[in-house]
């Protein structure tokens, strides 16, 4: 009666183990195998996985860890995301906009704390127009040309991604969120379309910058199918940077009730999503962090190399609330990179003073 059940478990094991084989030697599988080896997470291929993506993790990068400046310029949005706590629709959410002497503040601190990067992230806030954007871009290209600037801001025209890039802007996020039509039809508002996100992204790429999408591990409705086709998605539409987390509920959301992704499946897809791109640039979330103390090492230790701390103003950093309980004061903060520093020293990392550009070689 066990015997047939170890053999088909021992049988389960070698078929993951040889996906995980074949994937750290092409960077490629197939839908079903993408599916299969999201069905088969165990501890044992957990640990293999983790395994194989720091090997090539570390032939590109060493054990670098490179450091963003996340300045979260402005919390108003026009859209109304089901996941998202600062949906327009939130009414609880006490409203903010960082003005331009906020932000080069922001930029001013991060120098001097080393970073080389600074993320401008916030809600689709119509405020900043390309010529407000353009301009707040110039100025920090002109006072900092040894860094890189970041956008996350949304959806966009290409014509203002251009402007913005012209403009100095080297990087855009754009998460993805689900490469699943349906599935994306079910976690934005009617008004919001798959094909647009995928539109933008491509615009974006064409354009030049370097660009990252990304999903929330655990959103409602996910599946091993659409996990499948966002693996499947990253491996084709090859992105420089990918940022993935856990899905965490906001109260005031129409998913308030729904129940958060995991530490371990979020682990599990930084690996493989590793092994997809060894050269991919992967942050260790600040979601990842709020649902594990331990989180970004843990991160870090499965093949991620980014880590993003907090540098917007301290009076506006609890109001950028897109989930529940989102850490902001203590090491993530990025005052509070001398902490970091250490706790990644503990586990063999070096947090380092660089662009931290995609590697292109
Ligand atoms: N407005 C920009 C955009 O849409 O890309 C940037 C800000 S948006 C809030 C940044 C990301 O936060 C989203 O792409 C989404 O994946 C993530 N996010 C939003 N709500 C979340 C939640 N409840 N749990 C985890 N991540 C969440």
């Amino acid at each position: 009666m066990l015997r047939p059940l170890i053999q088909m478990w021992c049988q389960a094991m070698s078929n993951a183990f040889n996906l995980i084989d074949k994937l750290a030697e092409n960077h490629s599988l197939t839908l079903d195998e993408y599916k299969i080896l999201i069905e088969n997470e165990t501890v044992e291929n957990a640990e293999y996985l983790a395994k194989k993506a720091l090997e090539q993790r570390h032939k590109i990068y060493g054990n670098k860890v490179f450091i963003r400046g996340l300045i979260e310029i402005s919390n108003i949005c026009k859209n109304n995301c089901l996941y998202c706590g600062i949906r327009r629709d939130n009414t609880d959410c006490s409203r903010y906009r960082l003005t331009e002497n906020d932000i080069y503040e922001c930029c001013s601190e991060g120098y001097s704390l080393g970073f080389r990067t600074f993320v401008l992230q916030g809600g689709e806030d119509s405020f900043f127009t390309d010529e407000r954007l353009c301009e707040i871009i110039r100025n920090i290209k002109h006072k900092y040309p040894d860094c890189a600037i970041t956008l996350s801001l949304g959806e966009r025209t290409k014509e203002s991604y251009q402007l913005l890039f012209d403009a100095g802007a080297d990087r855009y996020l754009l998460r993805h969120e689900t490469a699943n039509k349906e599935h994306y039809k079910r976690l934005h508002p009617e008004n919001m379309s798959f094909e647009k996100r995928m539109q933008c992204l491509t615009d974006l790429k064409e354009i030049g910058y370097q660009v990252g999408c990304g999903f929330m591990v655990g959103s409602p409705f996910q599946s091993p199918l659409t996990l499948a086709q966002d693996l499947k998605f990253i491996e084709e539409f090859k992105p420089h940077m990918c940022g993935i987390g856990p899905f965490i509920a906001h109260h005031s959301t129409p998913f308030a009730d729904c129940k958060s992704g995991t530490l371990e499946t979020t682990l599990y897809l930084l690996s493989i999503i590793r092994l997809i791109d060894p050269k991919i640039l992967l942050p260790a979330t600040t979601a990842l962090g709020t649902i594990h103390q331990s989180g970004r090492e843990m991160g870090i230790l499965s093949g991620a190399n980014v880590v993003m701390p907090n540098l917007s103003p301290f009076s506006v950093r609890k109001k950028y609330e897109l989930y529940d309980n989102k850490i902001c004061m203590g090491d993530e903060s990025a005052q509070s990179i001398n902490e970091l520093k250490s706790r990644m020293k503990k586990i063999g990392y070096d947090i380092v003073t660089d662009r931290g550009d995609y590697e292109e070689r």
